[in-house]
């Protein structure tokens, strides 16, 4: 029927559900068939999107040459060539050119290295296909499935609601508007506009609160979304703080750089130079003082770190955060599933004043029973223990499905420890789910603890139900009496109590079971329907072992002075136990020295900041709070990386200066709103990519304190010919022949440099201290003189010798790119010896090398070349004399390496890096 039905471009918004369902061809209870997917997938295309670029490749490469110190070069440029340099403006223009296709190229990788890990983070949907409900990849929705949506789920095509319950869903992306939308599902008139057309669900909006069911009318590129996906820009933004630093830089050195050649100039004409002379120079100077190297450097060193994140397992979505990383100084981490394994086994029941000890730990149920007191026992022997089980199975979302060797989760962990349960105890949960229907449901929210589900368990009057489970002390507090063997009794809150503390004390997590009987007629429940008057049914607790990397990564964290707390929705002795288990609080520690989301509320806001700084966990926090907690540790100056998986911890992974979310058990929006998410949910992946954050932001520091000594020293070079007014000993074409060579074949090794040794036992550093400290900056002039006083040195002996100037150039020009790749060397670590480090740790810096001595040999002797470059053969003393002058740049620059470890060794300076 659908073959006839042209379904693009139509609306749905006025039809009645029923009628949308006849006309897409689907069934609103079985949904598709998986080979009618395939029919229609072959016929509609896949759900996705080609997400049109904002800036067209041309207009991407054009905007390489709008920096200012292009601008220098392109006026350089043009002054050379009203000169009649031919030759001088050509090469000048040559790089300009060469320099732009470089930028363009690391630009465009680094864009699509990042659109491309974006992808793998692909978008699930929960769809019913052949009567059975399944999460499968959105890509494959195709017209007619049937979607059901919650809570922080992505919109993953343009839907037509079918039922709605209290659905709002947040259509910034779309329109702008930042307060979530109430959705409903009835038809409305054929007029309404596409904004007010409540009944339906578009693709990428994002579920903020409710369920609902909606059906498929338009994927890809016949969603809304994707009519209007020119307008959306999939290109990442490639600034970053750092990024931001160094073009504030450029723009401070284009002033500079223009006034010194405008002295230049000036100097040199009263000393009788001929103003032609004084213009080249005036070009050398500002040829050489400008860093082209540096930006596309940044954007290379970001990009390589960003897929080193990615292979341990953490996807950044936000570039900035690959350099904030590096600073981070607080880790607030989830509990569940980030530093325990989220594999939930129910150990304990607790019925009836009985302990009932739940024995086995695999998926299997086979592989245990429920007993009392060492003997076995059936889930059918004990009506109490019964209703508990069954009120597990009924308040529940979770499914298990039969895998190969055992059985497979499909949902909450949590929840499909409760379906174990009761099958060792021999209930049939499929059955007892088929037997009974549900009617209404309240799902699992964090900041309300609980869930609820109301049931007609039979067709005999007066078998309308509400289960409810949650956290232990929020479902006692609405129950007024308890389920015993011999009938309803008064609720003994202080055994139960006692109860929930003996098993939180070992680390479990605890949930207690509640019902109430409603009349027939209901069909609805609200929060407020099971605030009170709760009948008490039971516990059942559960171990969640900690992660054993987690042991390590915290221990690491805690020698690189990054503080760890846990921030958790569970009860503060099951955090209390878990934090000793994985050595984030000392083993004295218990759930007393746990901060509880009721004691945070009741701090003014000085103790509030105090208690942030001061403890290390906290329970039973509500997301604001979450939102709280990470303001005030930044209000001391912290860097902060937030978990968080949840539609309400969005909030608080925006504020946070890293938002981290988990891939696996979190919420579209929550991912939406992170700058990296872990696709393990491991709190040791975040240890990762600190470690690799700090590993990019020592690279950087070490390219730009390699690269800024050249450009100073070229400047120097020049401004002191001019002073003492002598013959240049380096032409502007052959400043650029030494700055574009060395920066691509020698300082970009540096960011394929490993990770230092003892990376993570630093102390993190201080965001707001510049990139180059007194001491770094004193590096640079020293080098820069010693670039300065080698090629100035050596050209002035080889005039003694008797050389004319090419060759002398030639030799200053190789002493220059010689001392810089010695000094590559020395840069390789800031602080330590390159020995100590290893000197062979780095292959890529030999290949650079080796790139780079061949380049030197063709420019000093390949004809073409000497004609180019004005450059001349020059004989084996002229080789000595340059090695040596490399040789001594590299000891002396160690030396004052070795001055400055034994200066901290005995505490009498500041530190670098
Ligand atoms: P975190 O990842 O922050 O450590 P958590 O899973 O421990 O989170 P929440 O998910 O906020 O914390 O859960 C808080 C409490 O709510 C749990 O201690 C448990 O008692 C209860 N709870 C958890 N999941 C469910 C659920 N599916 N249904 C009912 N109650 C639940």
């Amino acid at each position: 029927m659908l073959d006839n039905v042209n379904i693009s471009g139509r609306s749905w918004h006025h039809l009645a559900a029923k009628e949308t369902i006849e006309l897409l061809d689907s069934d609103q209870v079985r949904g598709l068939h998986p080979v009618e997917c395939n029919n229609r997938r072959n016929r509609f295309g896949v759900n996705a999107i080609s997400t049109g670029k904002v800036r067209s490749p041309l207009r991407r490469f054009l905007l390489q040459f709008h920096q200012p110190l292009i601008y220098i070069l392109i006026i350089s440029g043009c002054i050379t060539a009203v000169l009649r340099e031919w030759v001088d403006s050509g090469v000048i223009f040559g790089v300009v050119l060469v320099n732009a296709v470089i930028g363009y190229i690391q630009e465009s990788k680094a864009v699509n290295a990042l659109a491309a890990l974006a992808k793998t983070l692909t978008i699930e949907a929960m769809v019913v296909r052949r009567g059975e409900k399944r999460t499968i990849d959105a890509v494959d929705l195709v017209p007619g499935d049937i979607v059901l949506l919650q809570s922080g789920d992505k919109v993953p095509a343009d839907l037509r609601l079918l039922r709605a319950h209290q659905l709002q869903i947040d259509e910034s992306v779309l329109t702008g508007e930042s307060l979530p939308v109430q959705k409903i599902a009835e038809n409305l008139p054929t007029e309404t506009d596409l904004a007010d057309r409540l009944n339906m669900a578009y693709a990428t909006t994002l579920v903020t609160h409710g369920r609902a069911t909606g059906i498929v009318v338009a994927t890809g590129a016949g969603t809304e979304v994707g009519r209007i996906s020119a307008l959306i820009s999939s290109a990442e933004e490639l600034a970053t703080p750092l990024t931001r630093k160094i073009d504030h830089f450029s723009k401070i050195l284009l002033y500079a750089i223009l006034a010194l050649a405008g002295v230049t100039i000036v100097i040199g004409m009263l000393r009788g130079q001929s103003l032609f002379a004084m213009f080249m120079a005036a070009v050398a100077l500002a040829v050489g003082a400008i860093p082209e190297g540096l930006p596309a450097a940044v954007t290379i060193t970001l990009a390589i770190g960003v897929g080193r994140m990615a292979r341990r397992n953490a996807i950044i979505r936000k570039l900035p955060a690959v350099e904030t990383l590096g600073s981070t100084t607080v880790i607030c981490s989830d509990k569940t599933g980030t530093l325990t394994e989220n594999r939930m086994t129910v150990t304990d029941i607790y019925t009836s004043a009985k302990p009932f000890r739940v024995t086995g730990s695999g998926s299997a149920p086979a592989d245990g029973h429920i007993e009392l007191e060492g003997r076995q026992i059936r889930g059918d022997e004990n009506s109490v223990l019964a209703e508990c089980l069954m009120a597990g199975v009924l308040c529940n979302d979770s499914q298990l499905l039969a895998g190969k060797d055992s059985l497979q989760i499909q949902g909450d962990p949590t929840e499909a420890a409760l379906l174990l349960a009761a099958l060792k105890g021999g209930l049939n949960p499929e059955e007892l789910a088929g037997r009974t229907s549900r009617l209404d449901a309240i799902p699992f929210e964090s900041q309300h603890q609980y869930m609820a589900t109301l049931h007609r368990l039979s067709q005999d009057e007066s078998s309308t139900v509400i289960y409810l489970k949650g956290a232990a002390e929020t479902i006692l507090e609405k129950c007024a009496n308890q389920l015993e063997d011999n009938g309803l009794q008064p609720l003994a809150t202080e055994s139960v109590v006692r109860e929930i503390d003996r098993l939180t004390a070992d680390g479990k997590r605890v949930l207690a079971f509640a019902r109430k009987k409603v009349p027939d007629s209901k069909k609805e429940m609200k929060h407020q329907d099971v605030a009170s008057h709760l009948t008490f049914i039971g516990l059942q607790a559960m171990i969640d072992p900690p992660r054993q990397e987690a042991v390590a990564a915290v221990a690491s964290c805690r020698q690189a002075g990054i503080l760890v707390k846990m921030i958790t929705g569970d009860h503060p002795a099951t955090a209390a136990a878990i934090a000793r288990q994985v050595g984030l609080v000392p083993d004295e520690v218990g759930p007393a020295d746990a901060l509880t989301g009721r004691q945070l509320e009741a701090l003014d806001n000085g103790e509030f900041i105090e208690a942030a700084i001061e403890t290390a966990v906290f329970a039973r926090v509500s997301p604001e709070q979450k939102l709280r907690l990470v303001e005030a540790l930044q209000a001391r100056g912290h860097v902060v990386a937030m978990t968080g998986d949840g539609v309400n911890d969005a909030p608080a992974l925006k504020k946070a200066d890293i938002g981290v979310a988990m891939g696996l058990a979190g919420t579209e929006v929550a991912k939406e709103a992170a700058d990296m998410v872990l696709t393990d949910d491991n709190f040791s992946t975040i240890e990762a990519a600190v470690e690799e954050g700090r590993g990019v932001f020592d690279n950087l520091t070490k390219f730009i304190v390699w690269t800024l000594p050249t450009n100073l020293g070229e400047g120097l070079v020049i401004l002191v010919a001019i002073l003492l007014g002598i013959t240049l000993p380096i032409l502007p074409v052959q400043i650029l022949w030494i700055n574009m060579t060395t920066a691509g074949f020698l300082g970009l090794m540096l960011a394929f440099e490993p990770k230092e040794p003892g990376i993570m036992q630093r102390h993190p550093r201080n965001p707001s201290t510049p990139i180059l400290t007194g001491r770094l900056t004193g590096r640079i002039l020293l080098v820069g003189l010693l670039l300065l006083i080698g090629a100035f040195g050596l050209f002035e002996t080889e005039l003694i010798y008797g050389a004319n100037a090419e060759t002398a150039r030639t030799v200053a020009v190789n002493a220059f790119v010689v001392i810089e790749l010695c000094y590559l060397f020395n840069c390789r670590s800031l602080s330590k010896s390159v020995f100590a480090l290893g000197f062979f740790t780095n292959l890529w810096v030999f290949i650079g090398v080796a790139a780079m001595l061949l380049l030197q040999i063709l420019y000093t002797y390949l004809p073409v070349m000497n004609t180019l470059f004005k450059s001349s053969p020059i004989g084996a003393a002229s080789w000595t004399r340059i090695g040596a002058a490399g040789l001594l740049a590299f000891l002396i620059v160690e030396l004052e390496k070795w001055v400055n470890r034994k200066r901290d060794a005995l505490g009498k300076s500041d530190h670098g890096i």
